[in-house]
């Protein structure tokens, strides 16, 4: 009897960690690759800037719900079995040397995501893992006998049949393969963006382009949604941690709404009376001089000045000068300063797509479709989204080895 046939689709960080977990262990499978684009692995080789950013070392991932804002209970039970310390030996087992930032990111020593992909296309030949690029899946339907036959996007019938298939498309858009998978009964949360920057409509902002802050908080006023980091200020609104983390929290509403939204800022990430006491801290120690000359020390000199004329404040007032009012009007500014959200931004830093495959379709500890028998998925086609980190790169290992081990593990 021939060897069984597993047919993966996607030929991307999950795809090909998977491929490769299965034919490390075993050389029962005949593994067939499809991609619909020409390059495999092409958005990994885009990961971290090119760098690869591929895990993390959680040391500052107390809440996992915080890093996985959905996906977060499954993953915790699937790190029992794969989890970023078996990553991080997996890939120095594979001879990458790895290293980690002191913000817990993981990179490659080489900081060239071309490190990894090269490493896992490697291990896919010398497998003999076939890849076919340019076939865009648009239907999986089972066969009489219980197989699976797969259809492309032109009409073309795939000439094999498959024993099993791994679904592993990422992020997932309105598409037929989607609308095939419904028909097998398989549950597709609305996939929506997530991580990305804000818009502000008004141009007040242009002259702080490239300001940061070490540590603000931001917040959709008047939701729950909080989250806090470093801020960036763009040509056109807000990015950097604080706002991507508040788009991962608040995707689902911020689509619903149409991106459109109140941004509270705390420019300081302190309560309103820790900020007093700073303010009031700033005013003894230079009554005499002008409000400009000094300011809280994680601020630019730019940023202060911003700040102090969105309290309306004269800038050649002296911090003696500063009355009741203003003094309560410039703690307000610093603890929730008001910006009308327009839109998303189309910056992409580490973009990814919250929905897609619902968790509840599947056996949690396989990943395998309760309604259709050897039918799998792993990755962002799975309804897991992370904030950035290398949490989102984590979550495709994990969820690959964990469908990997359906095939190995007996
Ligand atoms: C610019 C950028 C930078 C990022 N940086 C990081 C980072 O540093 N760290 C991190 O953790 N995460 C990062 N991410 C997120 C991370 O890249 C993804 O979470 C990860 O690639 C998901 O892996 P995947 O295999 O599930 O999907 P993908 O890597 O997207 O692979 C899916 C593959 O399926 C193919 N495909 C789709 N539909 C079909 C179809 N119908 N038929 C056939 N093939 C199909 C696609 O062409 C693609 O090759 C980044 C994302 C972006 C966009």
């Amino acid at each position: 009897m021939g060897k069984k046939k597993i047919a993966i689709i996607g030929i991307g960080a999950a795809g090909c960690f998977c491929a490769v977990n299965i034919a490390e262990q075993t050389t029962d499978y005949e593994i067939f690759m499809y991609d619909a684009g020409l390059t495999p692995m092409h958005k990994l080789s885009l990961t971290g800037g090119g760098r690869c950013n591929l895990t993390n070392t959680f040391e500052n991932a107390e809440n996992l719900t915080k890093i996985y804002p959905r996906g977060d209970k499954l993953l915790r039970s699937l790190f029992y079995n794969f989890n970023h310390e078996n990553t991080i030996e997996w890939f120095e087992n594979h001879d990458i040397k790895l290293y980690a930032q002191d913000d817990g990111r993981i990179f490659p020593k080489s900081n060239k995501a071309a490190e990894i992909v090269d490493k896992l296309y490697f291990l896919m030949n010398k497998y003999g893992v076939w890849t076919f690029t340019g076939k865009k899946l648009s239907l999986i339907e089972k066969t009489s006998n219980e197989q699976f036959s797969l259809t492309f996007s032109n009409g073309e019938k795939c000439l094999e049949q498959f024993d099993y298939v791994i679904v592993t498309t990422g992020g997932l858009s309105n598409s037929p393969l989607m609308e095939s998978l419904k028909k097998l009964g398989i549950e597709i949360i609305e996939p929506v963006p997530s991580l990305f920057s804000l818009k502000v409509k008004s141009n007040i902002l242009t002259s702080l382009m490239g300001a940061t802050v070490d540590n603000a908080s931001v917040m959709i006023a008047g939701e729950k949604f909080r989250s806090e980091g470093g801020l960036l200020i763009t040509h056109f609104g807000f990015s950097g941690p604080a706002v991507l983390k508040l788009s991962s929290y608040a995707a689902r509403f911020l689509k619903e709404n149409n991106y459109k939204c109140d941004l509270a800022i705390n420019w300081l990430n302190e309560s309103e009376d820790v900020v007093f006491q700073l303010i009031n801290e700033l005013i003894k120690k230079n009554r005499n001089k002008n409000i400009l000359s000094s300011h809280p020390k994680n601020f630019t000199n730019r940023l202060w000045e911003f700040l102090i004329s969105r309290a309306e404040i004269q800038k050649d007032k002296k911090f003696s000068e500063l009355g009741k009012k203003h003094l309560n009007k410039l703690v307000n500014i610093l603890t929730s300063d008001i910006y009308h959200v327009s839109g998303r931004g189309q910056f992409k830093d580490e973009f990814v797509t919250a929905g897609g495959v619902s968790l509840k379709s599947l056996n949690h500890k396989t990943l395998e479709s309760k309604t259709v028998k050897n039918l799998f998925f792993a990755g962002e086609v799975l309804d897991i989204d992370a904030i950035t980190g290398g949490y989102n790169l984590q979550a495709a290992w994990t969820t690959a080895k964990t469908v990997a081990e359906n095939f190995t593990v007996s």
